[in-house]
């Protein structure tokens, strides 16, 4: 039950401005201030899009859900419904109010860090799949906090960069998303962005927060600042941000009670943005049930099983042909025809999740060979081989491989007060791994901004030769082996993009090392003087396996009938803080696939990555699948799509370019992408994605829509009807002509009459998901929302339909169109 308007305005009525004040900021990382005296409890938020993590360090686990590409290869606004109610039991599990998703920003480049959280490239597709998972969070009782307000496309200078966009670009593209959210399923919050837009930080903004979002779109949700992107007191109070997070205030909360008293915010105003919190603390029954609830963390296995369905159903088979000298495309393999498979690849155990705030600690990973093995049977054999290398920084240190203690754990860990490792020690512990990250409270009795500590172990090599040795920290850090300092992070560390982007570029060197010949390891850090979470991490690994390991992947794969070569990236390469350096496959791997597929024709190529990767070798293997960071059960996924129990019926939700430089946002030069001078210039305006590269002919590696299947489709004439209050309907006839069950995504494409205005070549307005039986034919309905007809009239400014003949394209992808219809407007 929630409370009446007049109920809260009386609420509101009751408190004083400190108290008022108190609630524009939260109390903790995850919490928004309580006022006891009032009544009134504190409201508990989580991420991400990906689960429901909890807080940080109560150490339950949760459901790992494909990440936001997956589900935007899903094409699937239902699917995302169903996923959302999940979420809402997976937060409810975490004893939280709100979810801090879904993420709808655009692929603007295939190389931003956060690709992989975001759902496409396209704004209607990403509109249409985040009100689907708003409605299904939402219906479950819990709020959903959409983000990152906006133009949040890079994490290039991310906390500080502004960018530059016209008008027109963000209301046609960049807003969208958030608009058609808004108007359609009514999100209870908004994140504001840490990046500025033209010049004003994304949380102090009036023109975004207060004139667009409140007054335009009249939405009365709360803004919820992204985690330290409030940067003033008066900028954000009287732009429309609403909270402060995390906390305790830095700018709002206790310092907006002073801003108040001395007359440079005005209370009425404060009161206007304390008021939506209230309400939002309505509509989460935080008024009416204070209580708090402890995390727990139950493994559901139907969310198990729908985190498998998702995971295939966003699954792309970009490519599906027969091997060199077969008949039949090479899958699905069938287990009763064969004897033997290799899997091969640094991603044989699939990487799950993108890096950064989405990560969640995830209950029991399924586990990709042995799934595989159980499902082909006895009777086929399956071996492996790692392939090469593609980690980023060298792996922490395995347990075994330092000595142990008598207690079991390797590692002594001694903490100090203060960031120069001397006087008594506040605590000494025992540990299982040299690094760490303290978001607070981790030792009792350390201020976790202000220590330092010393690791001391003993590294027991596994191998004669040199050895890649790595140290990253937020702070300052230094390596001694042997009593000699060999790595120094400490007399002068430089920023790079580690943790969130507040780490220190990475300092590594070479330890020639002898098997079994323990070194002994001294780290030293200490914590950053301005507030970042600490952290620290070492890592070890021999250096120049990798000529070995593809030597031996050949091998394995020409002894098997059928090799599956499994590459791609992880959360360490593709992360919130910091974007990719390149589309390539990282180390080693495209020769991998070059020198597999060259002893073994018959191999299947997956794809492990959360964002467009190069793939210059596509067109040379009979068959590639592109499962993305597909979750907790994308190895029950991708089993059963290879061997057939689903077929793979995802389509791309971006364009995988021939070449970065393609890319519309690449191509317009440095300032462009990432940035220049703290700005990065939208320069392709509306031609965002793949409509850029149509609008410059550029050839695509595969483009936007494009995905195969296990069947095959004909494509009937297509009609328009008109559906009222303007939206249309177009009809088109659908058969399976293949010999099995299928399913298909119809896509409907805009080609607008030309103007003043420049229009992409085809803009996606609509699209239908649907199966159909061997040999059935159905008419498929494709709705479209007028305003996905609509143009940013500058002009006037205001939307509008410009007059003239609308073509509507039926097609399988955007650059393969089946039929026309016309519209006169
Ligand atoms: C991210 C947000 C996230 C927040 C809380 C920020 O670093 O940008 O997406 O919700 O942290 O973890």
């Amino acid at each position: 039950m929630t409370a009446s308007d007049a109920h809260l305005d009386d609420l509101l009525a009751s408190l004083d401005l400190d108290q008022v004040c108190a609630l524009t900021a939260g109390s903790g990382p995850w919490h928004t201030t309580p006022i006891p005296e009032a009544g009134i409890g504190r409201l508990k938020v989580t991420d991400g899009p990906t689960g429901a993590r909890g807080d940080l360090t109560s150490g339950t686990t949760s459901a790992c859900f494909p990440v936001g590409i997956a589900l935007g290869a899903t094409w699937d606004p239902d699917a995302l419904e169903e996923l959302g109610a999940a979420l809402a039991t997976e937060a409810r599990d975490k004893g939280a109010h709100v979810l801090l998703g879904p993420t709808v920003n655009l692929h603007r480049t295939p190389l931003a860090g956060r690709t992989f959280e975001c759902y496409a490239e396209d704004p209607w597709l990403t509109g249409a799949l985040a009100t689907g998972f708003v409605r299904g969070v939402q219906g479950g009782g819990i709020g959903v906090c959409i983000k990152h307000l906006v133009a949040n496309d890079s994490e290039f200078e991310r906390m500080t960069i502004s960018s530059e966009v016209d008008e027109r670009t963000l209301r046609e593209v960049l807003l969208r998303p958030f608009e058609v959210v808004v108007a359609d399923a009514d999100p209870w919050s908004i994140m504001g962005a840490y990046n500025r837009v033209n010049g004003t930080y994304a949380c102090a903004h009036p023109w975004l927060l207060t004139t667009v979002l409140r007054q335009e779109w009249g939405w009365d949700g709360v803004v919820i600042s992204d985690w330290h992107a409030v940067h003033d007191t008066v900028g954000p109070a009287t732009a429309g941000c609403d909270l402060e997070m995390p906390g305790p205030a830095a700018h709002l909360g206790p310092h907006l009670a002073e801003a108040v008293r001395i007359g440079t915010v005005d209370e009425d105003v404060v009161r206007a943005n304390a008021r939506r919190l209230l309400r939002l603390l309505d509509r989460a029954g935080v008024l009416a049930d204070p209580d708090e609830v402890p995390e727990a963390g139950p493994d559901r296995p139907e969310h198990r099983a729908l985190a498998r369905r998702l995971a295939a159903a966003g699954t792309v088979l970009l490519r599906h042909e027969p091997a060199a000298g077969d008949a039949a495309p090479l899958l699905p393999l069938d287990p009763g025809a064969l004897t033997s498979v290799a899997v091969i690849g640094p991603r044989a155990e699939l990487s799950i999740q993108g890096g950064g705030s989405s990560v969640v600690l995830t209950h029991p990973v399924g586990r990709f060979v042995p799934a595989l093995a159980e499902r082909l049977g006895d009777g086929v054999a399956v071996t492996t081989a790692e392939g090469c290398t593609a980690n980023r920084f060298p792996p922490t240190i395995a347990r075994h491989q330092l000595e142990a203690g008598d207690d079991g754990r390797s590692v002594t860990c001694t903490y100090f007060a203060g960031r120069s490792l001397d006087g008594e020690p506040v605590a000494t512990h025992r540990y299982r791994r040299v690094g760490a990250t303290w978001f607070g409270g981790n030792v009792e009795g350390l201020d976790a901004a202000d220590f330092s500590c010393r690791y001391e172990a003993s590294f027991v090599p596994e191998v004669d030769g040199p050895h890649r040795v790595s140290l990253l920290a937020v702070g300052r850090s230094r390596l001694v082996a042997d009593g000699r300092l060999v790595l120094d992070g400490w007399s002068d560390p430089r920023p790079g993009t580690w943790m969130f982007g507040y780490g220190n570029e990475e300092v590594t060197t070479t330890l020639d090392l002898r098997a079994g010949q323990p070194v002994d390891l001294v780290v030293e850090y200490a914590t950053g003087t301005d507030g970042r979470p600490a952290a620290v991490r070492l890592g070890i690994e021999p250096s120049g396996v990798d000529d070995a390991l593809l030597a031996e992947a050949e091998r394995v794969a020409a002894d098997a009938e059928v090799a599956v070569v499994v590459v791609g990236t992880d959360g360490e390469w593709e992360t919130e803080g910091s974007d990719r350096p390149s589309m390539d496959l990282p180390r080693r791997q495209d020769e991998l696939v070059r020198r597999v597929v060259a002893a073994n024709p018959r191999t299947v190529v997956v794809v492990n990555a959360g964002s467009p990767q190069a793939l210059p070798w596509a067109e040379d293997v009979p068959a590639l699948l592109q499962v993305w960071f597909p979750g907790y059960e994308g190895a029950g996924a991708l089993v059963d799509v290879l061997v057939g129990d689903v077929e793979p019926s995802g389509r791309l939700p971006c364009t995988i370019p021939v070449s970065l430089a393609d890319n519309p946002a690449v191509a317009a030069g440095p300032a462009s992408y990432p940035g220049e001078g703290g700005e990065v210039r939208y320069a392709e305006g509306v031609l965002l994605g793949y409509r850029g590269h149509d609008a410059a002919g550029t050839p695509v590696r595969f483009p936007f829509g494009h995905g195969l299947g296990y069947t095959s489709w004909t494509y009937g004439e297509p009609t328009v009807g008109d559906a009222g209050d303007g939206a249309l309907t177009v009809t088109v006839p659908l058969t399976n002509d293949g010999d099995r069950g299928g399913t298909e995504v119809v896509q409907v494409y805009l080609e607008a009459p030309e103007g003043d205005l420049v229009r992409p070549r085809r803009q996606l307005v609509g699209s239908t998901k649907v199966t159909l039986d061997a040999g059935e034919t159905c008419d498929v309905a494709v709705d479209v929302d007028p305003r996905a007809l609509e143009v940013w009239d500058p002009a006037v400014a205001a939307f509008r339909t410009l007059p003239g003949t609308h073509l509507l394209h039926v097609g399988r992808s955007s650059r393969d169109l089946r039929g026309s219809v016309a519209v006169e407007r």
